[in-house]
């Protein structure tokens, strides 16, 4: 059975905004009571979260044992003041200030540090990431102050660059990663960081009519290549859904990501991981049948491989 590798215990899968107002004057025990619940009733045991700025995961931690499940948060994400990242953390403008947010992150027993990197997938510019990414010194200088308070990094990062900059900076996991090169996933490859590729944030919204869904089937194709690809390099990733985002269901996000990767790797066709889950969705996302989806590996094969990566982040994600 795996575990969430990268979700956010506040969000609701489809509201913002809604989900911020049920938390902002006093984290609900009740809404995280009855997700803890979900993951648990589908014998999920480990859930990485991605950070928020309300002290819910923080809440959530203390909870979770009870659920049976090991809940390891970063607390809080941090991201540089004017650049996408404040809806799961807090800002900084100078170095002395990013240290002082690592610092509150130790004081207050944060078990990583989350940074945020670069912008999120521009869904209605189809290819492009929303803003500029970080400098590679300033990645660099992140990714260092984290690791000398003796924390690992989870990096929320997309574009070949930027993910490419952090694999080279030590980065210990990539967020999303859409839009690497060929280049990039070869430094992802020969690099220690597990990729946590969040795939369904792409899969989930098809069919649901806020975006094109041409377009969406493209990106989904053009990712899902990658992906395989990343299987076949060797790269460890590692099962995470962004649960919370839109679209994606606690609980149920990292099941439907651990289906699109048995579909992505021809894997598919035997029983699901998931007892309560069976055999892969039969969304139509590539109907020109561009993609191979021939065997690169059997399911045992598929769950081995994510299961070390799971492993990998368990042991990881821990400060020491
Ligand atoms: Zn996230």
């Amino acid at each position: 059975m795996f575990g969430e590798c990268h979700a956010h215990l506040f969000m609701n899968g489809y509201n913002y905004r809604e989900a911020v107002e049920l938390h902002k004057n006093g984290v609900q025990e009740d809404d995280l009571r009855e997700k803890l619940r979900q993951y648990r009733d589908h014998g999920i045991s480990f859930v990485r979260d991605g950070g928020d700025a309300l002290g819910v995961s923080q809440y959530a931690r203390a909870l979770a044992p009870e659920y049976g499940i090991m809940y390891r948060t970063p607390l809080f994400a941090i991201h540089k003041n004017g650049h996408y990242g404040r809806i799961v953390g807090y800002g900084f403008d100078t170095w002395k200030e990013y240290h002082t947010l690592v610092k509150k992150a130790a004081e207050q027993d944060a078990d990583f540090i989350k940074v945020m990197f670069s912008g999120i997938m521009d869904f209605s510019r189809e290819g492009t990431v929303t803003e500029e990414s970080l400098t590679a010194e300033e990645i660099r200088e992140m990714i260092h102050i984290a690791h000398e308070e003796g924390f690992a990094v989870m990096a929320h990062v997309n574009g070949a660059e930027a993910v490419r900059h952090a694999v080279e900076a030590g980065v210990d996991s990539v967020e999303h990663g859409n839009f690497m090169d060929e280049d990039c996933l070869q430094a992802l490859a020969e690099s220690r960081a597990v990729w946590v590729p969040t795939y369904v944030t792409i899969i989930n919204m098809i069919g649901n009519g806020r975006f094109d869904d041409a377009s969406l089937c493209r990106l989904a194709v053009r990712q899902g290549e990658k992906i395989r690809r990343g299987f076949a390099l060797g790269i460890k990733i590692a099962a995470g859904s962004d649960a919370g985002a839109f679209c994606v269901p606690h609980a149920t996000g990292v099941i439907d990501e651990y289906h699109m990767f048995q579909r992505l790797t021809g894997a598919s066709g035997e029983a699901s991981a998931f007892p309560d889950a069976e055999g892969t969705p039969g969304l139509v996302f590539d109907p020109a049948g561009r993609m191979d989806t021939t065997a690169l590996m059997t399911k045992a094969e598929l769950d081995a491989r994510l299961e070390d990566a799971e492993a990998e982040i368990r042991q990881r994600f821990c400060r020491t």
